[in-house]
């Protein structure tokens, strides 16, 4: 039985990369049906954030990312939030010094800084020097009864070569003289993410542990351990870092890197997930649009690549725009009415919020386009673009323009077909090219250059408010 977890720490936001490792374990589990478990790691004190916690649950909800067990939905291996769980880790952290595995190390902040500057100055690594690994059992009990502030450090093997099998990346190896002898457990009483990682994968029953790639150099001591402990490790799967175009890690300076950020632009969850589980895994083929349930079926673990997963804005828009597609109006038109007020707009009728959507279809890419990108459907221009003015408003624009309205005025039938046959007649009766009044007509009519089907827009907008806005443009426009 697979069981897989994502297991946060609630120190802000849900970052991308992090939806990116939440969906893969999904899938994984999904596809070999096997259980998604949702952890807490709040053990680091000072790096908690109030909220984080709810914040990370609504965005995994919001993307639909739902687990089988764990944080809220509970389950048989729980406490699911690593604070509940102190008295295991320090039974453990025990377990170990008894073993001869792990000790206590009375070192204060003071002396830890003057030893890590004298090695540093001698250009040595500022490892911990081992201080308290050979304090006699005496001392120990001694120091302790005194209540000396203290941390329980694992003994690192010297001259050992730690090796693991990665789904990703094969074999690692690791040289243990590179590893500090590590804190498990600190001043405050509370693990650290080494201790605690290993000791809930092994008690929770985790099979797979599919992470970052930046957890990479921390699996050799997770190794040892599991050794330590006498348990079996699980299988690791390091996926690769998501990058920016200069191959770094990418950070806020390249764009937004919360999963909430991009609710707020209006993308859709689908296309947030079809578009993050593309960065680092393909199908083997040319597909790129799946939904969640088409990835269910065909995520494999197996087709993760190695090397970094650009951050694409362009293509991930460009995937929103194919998942809007994909949904009826009236289906974008519950999605997006919540936006007019987050943006401080009124909100349309839904009826006609569907109409409108009907002739955006194809120039959306994002909810909010409905409502920011053509601010004509649902209010008069204020103002008519200089630049489109100089382009297309000509000396002969007023007159073809007046006319015309008056023939719109008396057309009985207000439809796109109708509305462009009649613009078309009055044209060639003019003798002008029919470019020479729909230009002017969409200046009028939206204040500016570009936008959907001239008549679509105008059966929408409705006859009476057509004219109206000519009217005004006409009187501005002169
Ligand atoms: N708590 C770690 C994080 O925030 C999880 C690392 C792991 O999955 O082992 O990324």
């Amino acid at each position: 039985m697979v069981r897989v977890r994502f297991a946060p720490s609630p120190t802000g936001y849900l970052h991308v990369g992090g939806l990116r490792t939440a969906l893969y374990n999904y899938l994984m589990a999904k596809r070999l049906g096997g259980q998604f478990i949702l952890r807490i790691e709040d053990t680091d004190r000072t790096r908690l954030v109030e909220g984080a916690v709810d914040a990370l649950l609504d965005s995994l909800k919001w993307a639909g990312i739902t687990p089988d067990e764990g944080a809220v939905v509970g389950g048989d291996k729980g406490p699911y939030v690593q604070s509940e769980r102190l008295p295991i880790y320090h039974e453990m952290a025990q377990k170990l010094i008894d073993e001869g595995h792990a000790y206590y190390c009375f070192c204060t902040p003071e002396r830890l800084e003057n030893m890590r500057a004298e090695l540093s100055a001698k250009g040595e690594s500022t490892a911990y020097d081992r201080h308290c690994r050979n304090l006699s059992p005496e001392e120990v009990q001694e120091r302790l009864a005194k209540g000396e502030p203290h941390v329980i450090r694992m003994k690192i093997p010297d001259g050992r070569t730690i090796t693991f099998n990665d789904v990703v990346r094969g074999e690692v190896s690791f040289e243990s003289s590179l590893i500090d002898d590590q804190v498990l457990i600190k001043t405050d009483g509370f693990p650290t993410y080494h201790l605690a990682v290993v000791v809930d994968d092994h008690l929770m029953g985790i099979t797979h542990v599919v992470r970052g790639e930046e957890w990479l150099s921390s699996t050799p001591k997770h190794v040892l351990l599991y050794e330590y402990f006498g348990w079996e490790p699980p299988k690791f799967v390091h996926v690769p870092l998501i990058i920016n175009e200069s191959g770094k890690k990418l950070s806020k300076r390249d764009g937004d890197v919360s999963v909430e950020s991009y609710r707020e632009k209006g993308y859709l969850p689908e296309a947030m997930l079809n578009f993050l589980c593309l960065l680092g895994w393909n199908p083997g083929d040319e597909r790129e649009f799946f939904t969640l349930e088409d990835l269910a079926k065909t995520f494999s673990i197996e087709r993760v690549r190695k090397s970094g997963a650009v951050f694409d804005f362009g293509k991930l828009l460009y995937i929103n725009g194919l998942h809007m597609r994909a949904k009826s109006n009236e289906e974008l038109a519950d999605l997006a009415l919540p936006f007019f007020a987050k943006l401080g707009k009124e909100a349309p009728e839904r009826g006609y919020l569907v109409k409108v959507i009907e002739v955006m279809a194809e120039r959306a890419n994002l909810l909010t386009d409905y409502v920011t990108e053509a601010p004509y459907f649902y209010e008069d221009p204020q103002e008519y673009e200089e630049a489109t003015i100089k382009k297309r408003w000509k000396a002969a624009s007023h007159e073809l323009l007046q006319g015309w309205s008056e023939e719109l005025a008396k057309l009985a039938e207000f439809t796109p077909e109708a509305i462009e046959a009649n613009l078309r007649d009055y044209a060639q009766s003019k003798g002008v090219g029919a470019g020479q009044l729909i230009h002017p007509v969409r200046l009028a009519l939206t204040g500016v250059g570009n936008g959907p089907s001239l008549f679509h827009m105008m059966e929408v907008l409705g006859k009476e408010t057509c004219l109206r806005r000519i009217k005004k443009a006409l009187e501005v426009l002169a």
